[in-house]
C-alpha cells in the first residue's frame, strides 16, 4: 500500500505545467510552479511545517502550545494543518483587506482570527504587526512565528522548492519569477538556483504601492512608495528580513488594475484557476518580455489557489466597481 501517514506528508512535489496561450508574445519555454497542489492550496504550506518543525527542535515551541502569526491567509491555513496534525492551538491577526474567505477557511480550520485595520502605521498599536506581538506577550505558552524575520521561511524554499525547480528543468532553468511579500520564496529558491547556476536570473514581482522595487534600485526607504493598494500577497510597506536583495537581479511592478484582469485570464485561458498573486507575477512576466531569449527555461511561481478570491478578482460586479473591466 502506497499512503502518507498524515497531510504534513503530502506538502511539496508539486507539479511544473506550461503556460501556453498567455505566453504565446514570448520566444521562450515559460513553466508554471504550481503550489496550489499542496494540501492548504499555497506554497506557505512548505515554510509553515519548516518554521514549526525548528521552533519545536530549539525549544521555542513546547507540547500544547499557542501558535500566533499576524498572516494574511495562507502561512495560517499551513500553520492550522501543521498544528491539528501535532496538536496545538493557532491564533491568526489579518488585516481587514483580507477576504472573507480566507477568515472563513481558518476558522473552519480550528484557528481563532483577529481582524486589524488596514491603513494604519506598522507601530501603530492597533496594526496587525502590533497587535499579535502582544498577543504573544500576553498569551502563555505562545509562540510568536514573524514570517517576516524568521530565517526557516525562506529556508523551507532553499532546501525544498528550489531543488525541485532545478530537478524539473533538469538544471535548464534560466529565469525565476516570483512576487514577493515576505521574501522567503524568492529568496530561498533563488539562492539555491544561482548557487547551482550564477547565471540564473531572478526576478521579483512588486506591486504600486510597496517599497521593494525602489529599495532594490536605490537603497532608499522611500515613504512616499507607500499607499494603500488592492492586490494580495504581494509587496510591503516594510523590509522583511526574509527578503535577500543581493540574490535579486530587479523588480518590476504591477497595477491591480493588470493584477485582477490577468488572474481572470489565468483562469479562462489556460484553465489554471489561481489567487491575485498569481495573475501579479504573469503579467509581471510579460512586462519583462525584453530580458528572453529563444532557448531561455523561465519559471514563475504561482502561489496560491483561486477559491480564496471569489468574491473579488471572479466576481465580474466587483472588478466592475473597481473599474477593472472595460
Ligand atoms: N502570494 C500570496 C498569495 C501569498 O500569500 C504570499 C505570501 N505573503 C506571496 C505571494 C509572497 O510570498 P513570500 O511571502 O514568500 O514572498
Amino acid at each position: 500500500m502506497k499512503y502518507a501517514k498524515n497531510i504534513l506528508e503530502t506538502i511539496g512535489n508539486t507539479p511544473m505545467v506550461k503556460i501556453n496561450k498567455l505566453a504565446q508574445e514570448l520566444p521562450c519555454l515559460v513553466l508554471a510552479k504550481y503550489e496550489t497542489f499542496n494540501p492548504g492550496n499555497s506554497v506557505k504550506d512548505r515554510m509553515a511545517l519548516t518554521m514549526i518543525e525548528d521552533a519545536e527542535a530549539d525549544g521555542r515551541l513546547k507540547p500544547g502550545g499557542t501558535i500566533i502569526e499576524g498572516t494574511s491567509g495562507n502561512t495560517g491555513m499551513g500553520l492550522a494543518l501543521a498544528a491539528i496534525v501535532k496538536g496545538y492551538k493557532c491564533v491568526f491577526v489579518l488585516s481587514d483587506k483580507q477576504s472573507k474567505e480566507k477568515m472563513d477557511i481558518l476558522r473552519a480550520v480550528g484557528a481563532e482570527v483577529v481582524v486589524c485595520p488596514t491603513d494604519v502605521e506598522p507601530d501603530d498599536p492597533r496594526s496587525y504587526y502590533s497587535v499579535s506581538k502582544r498577543l504573544a506577550e500576553e498569551t502563555p505558552n505562545s509562540w510568536y512565528v514573524n514570517q517576516y524575520d524568521n530565517p526557516s521561511n525562506a529556508k523551507a524554499h532553499y532546501e525544498s522548492t528550489g531543488p525541485e525547480i532545478w530537478e524539473q528543468t533538469s538544471g535548464k532553468v534560466t529565469h525565476f519569477v516570483v512576487g514577493v511579500g515576505t521574501g522567503g520564496t524568492i529568496s530561498g529558491v533563488g539562492k539555491y538556483l544561482k548557487e547551482q547556476n550564477p547565471d540564473v536570473k531572478v526576478w521579483g514581482i512588486d506591486t504600486y504601492g510597496s517599497v521593494f522595487k525602489k529599495y532594490h534600485e536605490t537603497g532608499i526607504f522611500d515613504e512616499n512608495e507607500i499607499y494603500p493598494y488592492v492586490t494580495e500577497g504581494i509587496g510591503e510597506d516594510i523590509l522583511p528580513e526574509n527578503v535577500d536583495f543581493s540574490i535579486i537581479d530587479g523588480f518590476t511592478k504591477v497595477t491591480d488594475k493588470d493584477a485582477a484582469v490577468y488572474t481572470q485570464r489565468l483562469a479562462k485561458e489556460e484553465g489554471m484557476f489561481l489567487g491575485n498573486s498569481a495573475g501579479a507575477a504573469m503579467k509581471g512576466l510579460l512586462q519583462l518580455k525584453e530580458n528572453f531569449k529563444p532557448n531561455d527555461v523561465v519559471v514563475v511561481l504561482f502561489h496560491d489557489h483561486g477559491s480564496r478570491y471569489v468574491g473579488k478578482m471572479f466576481n465580474n460586479d466587483w472588478m466592475k466597481e473597481m473599474g477593472y473591466l472595460d
